[in-house]
C-alpha cells in the first residue's frame, strides 16, 4: 500500500478501506506521509465525496491517532454537547448548569474563538481565575463530584484532526459534508461520552447554509454515532441571526447568567429548553421531552442552575463567585437611518464586526479582548425608527480607531430595514428558531 495508491483509488472515485484510511491518517499523524501528499488525498476525497462506511472509518482512523478519554470512573450516563459553530451562542454556558443541576453529568471539551464565530473557553476565560486546562483526573472529579467540568480541547485527543484540518484550512477542502462530520465527530469521540447532542447550525452566520445540508451533515453524523454505539442527537437551529442579544465574550456571559436566573432572550431559553429535553429524555431521566422541559424550567425557577454555574465555576478555579466581569472604558449606540421593521441581521458580518472590535482573533497568536462587543438592541421582526438604537458598543479606544468608521458601517449593512408593508407580507415566512430535531 502507497499513498499515492489510495490518492489515485480516490481520485477514481472507488471506496477505501478501513486499513487504507488508517495506512493515510496514522502516517500522516506520524509523518511519514507528507502534506503534499495529504492535501491531494483530501482534494481527491472533497471531488469525489466518501460514503457513510467510508467517513466512519475516517473518523476511526482519527480517533486512533490519539488517547479515548476513559469516563467509566464516573460510572453515570456522560453527555457532550457540540454546536457547529455560531454567532452569541452561548447555549453551552446555560444547558451544561442546567444539566448537571438535574443530575446529568457534563463533560465538555470546548475550543477557542473561530473565525467569526465564538469559542466557549475563551468566554468562560473572562472569569478572573478561570482554569480551563485541567488534568484528566482533574476533570473527571470535578464532573463527579459536581456533575459538570468544562476544559479546552487536550492535544492528545485525535490530533490528526488538528494537523488535517490546518491542511484543509489552506487548500479550499473545509466545506466538505464528510470531512467536517469526521473532523467534529472525531474529536466527540475521543472525549468518551454515552450521549452527544449536536446543535447544527444553519443560515448566514453558519458552515452550513441550507437547510439541506445541515440535514445531510446531521445525518451522516448521526450515522457515524450509531457505529461507535452513542446516542446522538441532532438539532437544526438557525444562525441566520445571532442568537440571543449579545456577542463578545463578558457580555455573552452575563446573559448566560441571566437566562439562569429566568431572565434570558427567548430564542436562548427555547434553544436551552429543547436540546435539554431531549437529553434528559434519551438519558432516561424523564419519559417524555414535555416533562424534561418541566424539569429544566423548574432548576431555573428554583435557583439550582444558576447555584451550579457558581459551584462549577469555583471548582475551576474562580475564587469569588461574584467577580467582576471586564467591562469596556466605553460604549456608543449605532442608529438606524431608516423606519421599518428589521427583516435580517446577518450574523456573519456581526460576528466579523465583534472580531474587529477584539472580541476575537484575526491570528491564532493573537490576545482578545474579553471585555468588548455587540448588544443588540433591535432583532428581525423588531419596529424601529430613524435615529433610534439598533445596537450598543462596547469597546476600548487602543487600535481600535482605524477600524472604527469600518465598524458602524459594516453593523448597519447587517441590518436589513423594510416597510410596515412589505415586512406584514413577509413576516408570515418568518424564520424559525428550531428546523428540526434528528
Ligand atoms: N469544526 C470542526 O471541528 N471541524 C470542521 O471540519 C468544521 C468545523
Amino acid at each position: 500500500m502507497t499513498p499515492d495508491e489510495i490518492i489515485l483509488k480516490k481520485r477514481q472515485g472507488r471506496e477505501l478501506s478501513s486499513e487504507e484510511l488508517d495506512f493515510i491518517v496514522g502516517g500522516f499523524n506520524n509523518g511519514e506521509i507528507p502534506d503534499y501528499q495529504m492535501s491531494a488525498f483530501l482534494m481527491a476525497a472533497f471531488l469525489q465525496g466518501l460514503s457513510s462506511i467510508e467517513t466512519s472509518h475516517l473518523t476511526k482512523a482519527i480517533v486512533n491517532t490519539g488517547k479515548v478519554l476513559n469516563l467509566d470512573e464516573i460510572k453515570d450516563v456522560v453527555v457532550d454537547k457540540h454546536s457547529t459553530g455560531g454567532v452569541g451562542d452561548k447555549t453551552t454556558l446555560v444547558l451544561a448548569p442546567l444539566l448537571a443541576a438535574c443530575g446529568i453529568k457534563v463533560a465538555k471539551l470546548s475550543g477557542r474563538g473561530l473565525g467569526h464565530t465564538g469559542g466557549t473557553i475563551d468566554k468562560l476565560e473572562s472569569f478572573e481565575g478561570y482554569k480551563s486546562n485541567l488534568s484528566t483526573n482533574e476533570f473527571l472529579s470535578v464532573i463527579k463530584d459536581i456533575g459538570m467540568s468544562i476544559i479546552s480541547q487536550t492535544a492528545d485527543l485525535a490530533p490528526a484532526d488538528k494537523k488535517i484540518y490546518a491542511l484543509r484550512d489552506v487548500t479550499a477542502t473545509v466545506d466538505s459534508i464528510p470531512l467536517i462530520a469526521s473532523s467534529i465527530m472525531s474529536k466527540k469521540l475521543a472525549a468518551g461520552t454515552d450521549i452527544i447532542a449536536l446543535d447544527i447550525k444553519v443560515g448566514k452566520g453558519a458552515f452550513m447554509k441550507e437547510i439541506k445540508e445541515a440535514k445531510k451533515l446531521a445525518w451522516e453524523m448521526i450515522k457515524i454515532g450509531e457505529t461507535f454505539d452513542k446516542k446522538i442527537i441532532a438539532v437544526i437551529s438557525d444562525m441566520n441571526q445571532p442568537l440571543g442579544k449579545t456577542v463578545g465574550n463578558a457580555l455573552e456571559v452575563r446573559e448566560a447568567l441571566f437566562t439562569l436566573s429566568g431572565k434570558g432572550p427567548a430564542d436562548l431559553n427555547e434553544l436551552c429548553l429543547t436540546i435539554g429535553s431531549h437529553i434528559l429524555k434519551s438519558a432516561k431521566i424523564v419519559n417524555e421531552v414535555s416533562e424534561g422541559r418541566e424539569l429544566l424550567y423548574c432548576k431555573i425557577k428554583n435557583g439550582e442552575a444558576l447555584s451550579k454555574f457558581e459551584e462549577f465555576l469555583f471548582r475551576q478555579g474562580v475564587k469569588t463567585t461574584n467577580s467582576k466581569l471586564p467591562e469596556s472604558e466605553r460604549c456608543c449606540y449605532v442608529t438606524s437611518n431608516y423606519e421599518g421593521y428589521v427583516s435580517c441581521l446577518d450574523s456573519e458580518i456581526i460576528g466579523k464586526s465583534s472580531v474587529l472590535l477584539g472580541a476575537g482573533r484575526k491570528n491564532k497568536e493573537d490576545d482578545i479582548d474579553r471585555s468588548v462587543g455587540i448588544e443588540l438592541l433591535k432583532k428581525r421582526g423588531d419596529h424601529v425608527k430613524i435615529e433610534e438604537p439598533l445596537v450598543k458598543l462596547h469597546y476600548n479606544v487602543g487600535s481600535l480607531l482605524e477600524n472604527f468608521n469600518i465598524i458602524i458601517n459594516n453593523i448597519l449593512s447587517s441590518y436589513e430595514i423594510i416597510s410596515e408593508k412589505n415586512w406584514q407580507e413577509n413576516k408570515k415566512e418568518d424564520l424559525p428558531l428550531i428546523y428540526d430535531i434528528l
